[in-house]
């Protein structure tokens, strides 16, 4: 199998061991949690500055405005992504990589039976955006990572029993849950639906059609009609946020205890060579 390489690219003002705590986190959440469900294998590696990313790697830029946030293509029609450096920016991070690499054109459509009275339908696929909300999402070493669909989601017979996302938040097909969405074309009437939960039922909104311009996948073009009412980059102190910032100063404590034996021990190695070299 032919990897994917992801660049994660601070341009806003951020630590960049921040980044590359982000980077890792994502690394393992891909080849532990998402490569044996999607059968996609990727790298995602840190890189301090734009120039530093080697060529055939797609960036994901962390920026310091909310505009344009999500998946775009370069002139020559490479991926890259968007996210705002916010509060919860690794959780955005998260979202955009795995969207990526289940759908790099941003385009993908999968047939299924519609959520609503229609013939059968076209799913956009978005492997996020149904269970993106941070209630779903979870840590991985203390790093706040998204939730995401598994493909049997999409799975045009829609069976049951199944895992439908990674952390079981999904518990059938074409599910969307409080703060997530699906969008989907139907083929008789060309018109675009998407499918939110308002005040805990389903809303079924016409989008109308949609055409995507010059270098917009659908994706990017439903994103920006339906832009998200909080954007996962800066979530306010939820109780999942709250959790997750628990998990990362445990697991900061955890790896600064394990660091000092082996501080010590490094620093007896310098003395040993400093006195040799006297
Ligand atoms: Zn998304």
């Amino acid at each position: 199998m032919l990897p994917i390489h992801l660049a994660l690219v601070p341009v806003a003002n951020l630590n960049f061991s921040d980044v590359a705590q982000v980077s890792a986190a994502i690394q393992k959440q891909i080849i532990r949690d998402f490569t044996p469900l999607w059968a996609i294998e990727a790298t995602i590696d840190a890189f301090p500055r734009i120039d530093d990313v080697p060529v055939g790697y797609w960036p994901i830029y962390v920026v310091d405005t909310f505009d344009k946030g999500g998946q775009h293509k370069t002139r020559h029609h490479q991926p890259f992504g968007l996210v705002a450096a916010g509060s919860s920016w690794s959780l955005a991070a998260s979202h955009e990589a795995l969207e990526m690499l289940a759908d790099p054109s941003g385009d993908r459509l999968v047939a299924g039976a519609s959520p609503m009275d229609q013939a059968r339908v076209e799913f956009l696929l978005e492997v996020c955006d149904p269970c993106q909300g941070d209630a779903q999402a979870y840590t991985v070493n203390g790093i706040l990572v998204s939730d995401f669909c598994t493909p049997e989601y999409f799975d045009p017979l829609g069976v049951t029993g199944a895992r439908y996302s990674y952390t079981g938040s999904l518990t059938g097909p074409h599910q969307v849950l409080p703060g997530g969405y699906l969008s989907w074309r139907d083929p008789v009437t060309e018109n675009w639906f998407q499918q939110r939960i308002v005040d805990g039922n389903p809303d079924f909104k016409p989008l109308g059609k949609i055409q995507p311009g010059a270098l917009m996948s659908l994706r990017a073009t439903i994103d920006k009609e339906s832009a998200p009412d909080r954007p996962l980059s800066n979530l306010k102190l939820t109780p999942a946020i709250k959790r997750a910032n628990r998990a990362r100063a445990n697991a900061d404590r955890a790896a600064i205890e394990q660091a000092k034996p082996m501080k010590a021990f490094l620093r007896t190695l310098r003395g040993k060579r400093s006195r040799r070299s006297k």
